[in-house]
């Protein structure tokens, strides 16, 4: 199924970039805290970034993949990362599911950012096919 990944593809595209997840990691997208609420370019970098699930570092670009994973395989790797990180992990079904759906409609292969709770487009997907379409 299509899930949400760490790249570094368009990177420095602009120029509060920033990428410290490992490629390929499963991402997430926190809230944003107080300083980045209201401008995703605020000085914290969490209104723009998603956090890999593993290496619990951000990235301001993540990827469309296509992993052979079930919605219970994303949601178990999302509650054990927020466990891991000593977060609440009992929301991980829902925010799985919140996630699943944000990508459900986009191509494989696109690249995308995202401003505060907005994903947006950063690249669209190359000549991937996709299965889904
Ligand atoms: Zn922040």
């Amino acid at each position: 199924m299509k899930v949400l990944v760490a790249t570094a593809e368009t990177q420095g595209d602009r120029g509060n970039d920033f990428h410290f997840a490992v490629e390929g990691e499963l991402v997430r997208i926190d809230t944003p805290c107080a300083t980045d609420r209201r401008d995703p370019d605020g000085g914290c970098g969490c209104g723009r970034s998603f956090a890999g699930l593993n290496s619990a570092r951000p990235t301001t670009t993540a990827r469309v993949a296509d992993l052979p994973f079930s919605s219970a395989d994303v949601t178990e790797a999302l509650r054990s990362s927020l466990a891991q990180q000593g977060w609440d992990p009992s929301g991980a079904a829902g925010e799985a599911g919140c996630l699943l759906e944000l990508v459900a409609e986009l191509p494989i292969g696109t690249v995308v950012g995202h401003r505060l709770f907005e994903i947006v487009v950063r690249r669209p997907a190359l000549d991937v096919p996709d299965p889904a379409t």
